[in-house]
Formats: structure tokens, C-alpha cells, sequence
């Protein structure tokens, strides 16, 4: 396995770096082996990267919505062809299973290639505006919407395709050039789709991989004209602060502690099987993912014998292939640390551990898929993002106090409600303070590109998919245009008592009855 991201990595390595600078080593969480080194770009070489963008960007946004399309759906297809390849990279730079990278991953790509190429062209298409204001009444209004130029995409590590590069597409599909700046962690994926969109036709320097560290992700928002960031909310903070400086535009998907809210009339059998699922996996680093529970009182002791059998079923280990394990290693090695605190904070305030609870031996970094209870708000594991195969399920008198607990958060990204009574599920879902709520079901809202996907309070900042999902990636410009015209109209200079008095008195009239027209 390691063959290809050596190979991959070594085509990139030669990127101009002079020696001497830095470089990244590259590691699979799971067995610890090195896989691949990338350049740690410093602030000089994203300056000339952005040169050369900016060269590249006309000719790429000239090409139109049909050229462009063409080269996505091409990459969609080569995603398809070289699967095994894309999915032995994901697998070998995060640690996760093969399902978690072919469901999770290639599938969102698949899709996303597509549906940007198509939708593209509707959602940045010119839209007529009418109005209700006399003055202007008769002329002709409209909003477009045209690229930005350049826009720099920072990623995590936890989905180096669906994260990092996914948002790359409709910024591309919009007629940008783009540079991403993976996490230092997990690279190789984002060089693999540069090599892709070269093979497919995409003209030289419309997309570039920035590799390095915070440094680089810094130096890219100095460049760039809007920035699409993913990750902690303290890096969000940051680089919020560091676009300031430029009054560049930033969007930012960042950490969410989402609540699952299981009812007494639930469906337990499905209520348990998403639990287990939407917590545990690609390790529990998924931004959506069930960071905490919270079941009605009279099916609480079943909810938990249910989550309980199924937790400790589950395998961990090296993944190898499809089916090998359930729950794959830990892809960012400080990560670890904040599980275990995570846990050990709980128990030493009174939780039990019913499943799991520990780090595993090397080599590898892994975590014991884990299910704590008699939990509660003075726990990390309640009120901060945990990002690991972590379970902590709480019970409650009623929905009320579940929609109180579910608020009670920092955070309000994603959420989910589980009830036979869809009427009262989906007003529960209404009252969770969260950008994305599901009803009977867990984050699959997330794949649906139609439908816009961000969060509230420390959560993010915009949204990706729908139509803002790539209108942001533009800037917005409204035009008029008069077609016929006075040679001079009434208020324009020079201004006359007796006009301004017939001018106000029309205004009154208009406006000063309190009541529509
Ligand atoms: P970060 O937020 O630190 O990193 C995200 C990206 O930002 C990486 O590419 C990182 O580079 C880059 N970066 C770091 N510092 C700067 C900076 N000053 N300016 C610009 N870019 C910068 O996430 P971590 O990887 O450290 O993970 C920490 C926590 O974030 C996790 O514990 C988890 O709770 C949360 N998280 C949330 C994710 C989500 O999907 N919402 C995804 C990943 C993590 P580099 O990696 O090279 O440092």
C-alpha cells in the first residue's frame, strides 16, 4: 500500500522546494509506517503558487460552464476508475476502514463532481429582480454572480477527500482557480486529485495543493480572495482574524458536540443502531457525528442494554481491506490524548464505562470504541468536541429537558430527533439550536447537496452546498440598467422649493398612511 503514496507524494516533492526548507513526513495511523514526504511550503512559494493561479483563473472561468463541466465530470469518472487507488490512499494517510472511505468519501465525490458540473449553471445564472419602488419601477434589475479569482481552501484531516477537496469542486465549477492547504496529517489524497484533474484535462495551475504546516494555511488567506476553512474552532477564530487584515471573505464549518434526542415512542432498534453507527464511525471524527445522547426516561435501561451489545461487537484494528474491521485508528496522534482526557475527566465526576474506555497498545493509534453513562453537563465529554468512538448517553425526565440539555452547548452544528410521531419529531428538530437536524436518522442529510449545510453559534460561518454552496465562491453584483429616459429627471439639481414641496407631499402620500398600497 505504501508503494502508492510514495509515489504520489515523490511526484510532488519536486515542487519547486528549494532545499533546505522543510519537509513532512507522512504516517499511517494505523501501523505507524512512514507512507510518503510533502513539502512544508513556506509563505514565498503559496505567494508564487497564487502568482501562478491568478496567471491560470481567466482562461479557466473563459472556458464557460460547458468546458468546465466537461473536465469535472471527467474526474468523476477517473474517481470511479482508479477507486482502489483513491480509496488505498484515504485508508493509508487517516487509518480509516475501507467502508468509512468508499461511503463516506468516494461516494460524496462521485456525486459532488456531477452535481456541481450540472447545477452549476442554474445557481449562477442571472436572476431578474423586480421591485416595488417607484423611483426605479421600469428599469431593468439584476443580480449576477461572477468568480472571485482566487479562493483558498484550508482542510482537516478527518476526510481528506469529502473536507479538503470537496469544497474545491464548486469553487472550480464557479470558474475560480483554487489552492488547497491540507492538513499536515493527510496530504497525499489532495496531491492524488491534482494528479487527477491534470489527467483530465484541467489547465495547468487552476488547482494547486499548498502542503504544510499553520503556516502555510496562513500564508494561503494572505493570498486569496475568500477562504473556505474546516476545522477546530480555535483555528476558525484565527483565521477569521488573519483575513481581517485584507478584509478577505471566509466561511468556516467548524467543530459541533451534536445531540441525539431518543423519545420514548423511538423506534429502539433503528434509535440504537444509529447510535452506535453515527458515534463510532471513521472513528468518531466526523464533524456530525453523535457526540452525545439523550433518552426519555422509560426507555432508558433498553436503549442502553441495546447500545451496549452492539458497541461490544465492534472491531478495531488495522484496516485490510472490506469487512476487516469496524472502527479504524485515530488519524491525528493528539487527538488521542483529548479522548482519553475526555473520558477520564468523566469518570473521575461519577460516569461508568459500560464498553471500552481505553487507548490501545501500538503500534498504531487507536481508541477502544466506548460507551459511558451517568454522564452529565460538568463533563468534557457532554460539552466539548471529543472527535473519537465515544458514546456518552444520558437519561431525562422529558423532551423538554432533552431539547434544554441538546441547547445547553457551545456548539450547534448538526443534531437528530428519534420518534414514530414524525409531527413531533420534526417540531423537536425546529427547537434544537443547530444548522442540520435529521428525524430518524443521523448526518445522511449531509449528502444531499441540494440542501445547505452549515452551523450556528461557535459551529461556522455560512454554508457549503445548495446554491450558496458555490455563490460564495462569487462575487455578487447587481446591475440597472435604464433603458428610457427623461433628459434630466425631477430630483436631480438644481433643486427648487416648489419642487422639493411636490416631491414630499407625493412622498406622504405614498408613504404615510401606515397601510400597504
Ligand atoms: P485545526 O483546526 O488546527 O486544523 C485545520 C486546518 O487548518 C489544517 O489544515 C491546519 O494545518 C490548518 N491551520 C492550523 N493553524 C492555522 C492557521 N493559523 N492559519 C491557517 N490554517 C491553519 O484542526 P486540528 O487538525 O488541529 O484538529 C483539532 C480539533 O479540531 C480536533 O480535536 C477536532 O475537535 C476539530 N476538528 C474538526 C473538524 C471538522 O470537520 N469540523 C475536522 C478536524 C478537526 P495543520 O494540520 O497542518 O496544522
Amino acid at each position: 500500500m505504501a508503494g502508492v503514496e510514495e509515489r504520489v507524494a515523490s511526484e510532488h516533492s519536486g515542487n519547486g522546494v528549494p532545499t533546505g526548507t522543510g519537509e513532512i513526513v507522512v504516517e499511517n495511523p494505523a501501523t505507524g509506517a512512514e507512507i510518503g514526504r510533502v513539502p512544508d511550503m513556506p509563505a514565498e512559494q503559496v505567494a508564487e503558487l497564487a502568482r501562478r493561479a491568478r496567471a491560470a483563473q481567466p482562461g479557466w472561468e473563459a472556458l464557460g460552464f460547458e468546458g468546465r463541466g466537461r473536465i469535472l465530470l471527467r474526474a468523476q469518472k477517473w474517481v470511479m476508475d482508479n477507486r482502489d487507488r483513491v480509496i488505498e490512499t484515504i485508508v493509508s494517510e487517516t487509518g480509516k476502514t475501507y467502508e468509512d472511505a468508499l461511503f463516506a468519501e468516494v461516494n460524496y465525490a462521485g456525486f459532488a463532481f456531477r452535481f456541481w458540473a450540472e447545477n452549476a449553471p442554474e445557481y449562477m445564472a442571472d436572476e431578474k429582480v423586480r421591485t416595488a419602488q417607484l423611483f426605479v419601477k421600469g428599469k431593468k434589475l439584476l443580480t449576477r454572480y461572477k468568480p472571485l479569482g482566487l479562493v483558498g481552501v484550508i482542510g482537516p484531516w478527518n476526510y481528506p477527500l469529502t473536507n479538503s477537496f470537496g469544497d474545491c469542486i464548486p469553487a472550480l465549477a464557479a470558474g475560480n482557480a483554487v489552492i488547497l492547504k491540507p492538513s499536515e496529517v493527510t496530504p497525499l489524497t489532495s496531491l492524488l486529485m491534482a494528479e487527477a484533474l491534470r489527467e483530465c484535462g484541467l489547465p495547468p495551475d487552476v488547482f494547486q495543493v499548498a502542503t504544510g504546516r499553520g503556516e502555510t494555511g496562513a500564508a494561503l488567506i494572505d493570498e486569496s480572495d475568500m477562504v473556505m476553512f474546516t476545522g477546530s474552532t480555535a483555528t476558525g477564530k484565527k483565521v477569521m482574524a488573519r483575513a481581517a487584515d485584507t478584509i478577505t471573505p471566509v466561511q468556516l464549518e467548524l467543530g459541533g458536540k451534536d445531540p441525539m434526542i431518543v423519545l420514548a415512542d423511538a423506534d429502539l432498534e433503528r434509535a440504537a443502531n444509529a447510535a452506535v453507527f453515527y458515534s463510532m464511525q471513521n472513528g468518531g471524527q466526523t464533524c456530525i457525528s453523535v457526540e452525545r445522547v439523550y433518552v426519555e426516561a422509560p426507555v432508558y435501561d433498553e436503549f442502553v442494554a441495546k447500545v451496549t451489545e452492539k458497541a461490544r461487537e465492534l472491531r478495531t484494528g488495522v484496516p485490510s481491506g472490506p469487512g476487516s474491521v469496524d472502527v479504524g485508528a485515530i488519524t491525528f496522534p493528539k487527538q488521542l490524548d483529548i479522548i482519553s482526557d475526555h473520558v477520564e475527566d468523566a469518570k473521575a465526576k461519577g460516569a461508568r464505562v459500560l464498553v471500552g474506555g481505553n487507548r490501545k497498545e501500538g503500534p498504531g493509534q487507536f481508541f477502544e470504541p466506548t460507551v459511558l453513562v451517568d454522564v452529565d453537563h460538568t463533563m468534557k465529554a457532554m460539552t466539548e468536541e471529543t472527535f473519537g468512538p465515544t458514546l456518552p448517553i444520558m437519561k431525562v425526565a422529558d423532551a423538554e429537558e432533552a431539547i434544554r440539555l441538546a441547547n445547553d452547548s457551545q456548539y450547534g452544528l448538526a443534531g437528530s430527533v428519534f420518534t414514530k410521531d414524525v409531527a413531533k419529531g420534526e417540531a423537536i428538530a425546529r427547537r434544537v439550536e443547530s444548522g442540520a437536524v435529521d428525524v430518524n436518522d443521523v448526518m445522511v442529510g449531509y449528502s444531499a447537496l441540494e440542501l445547505p449545510m452549515g452551523g450556528w453559534k461557535a459551529s461556522g460561518l455560512g454554508s457549503r452546498h445548495g446554491a450558496g454552496g458555490i455563490r460564495k465562491y462569487c462575487a455578487q453584483q447587481s446591475l440597472l440598467v435604464t433603458r428610457f429616459a427623461l433628459k434630466k429627471d425631477v430630483h436631480m439639481y438644481p433643486y427648487k422649493s416648489r419642487t422639493t414641496k411636490a416631491l414630499a407631499g407625493a412622498l406622504k402620500l405614498l408613504y404615510g398612511r401606515g397601510k400597504r398600497n
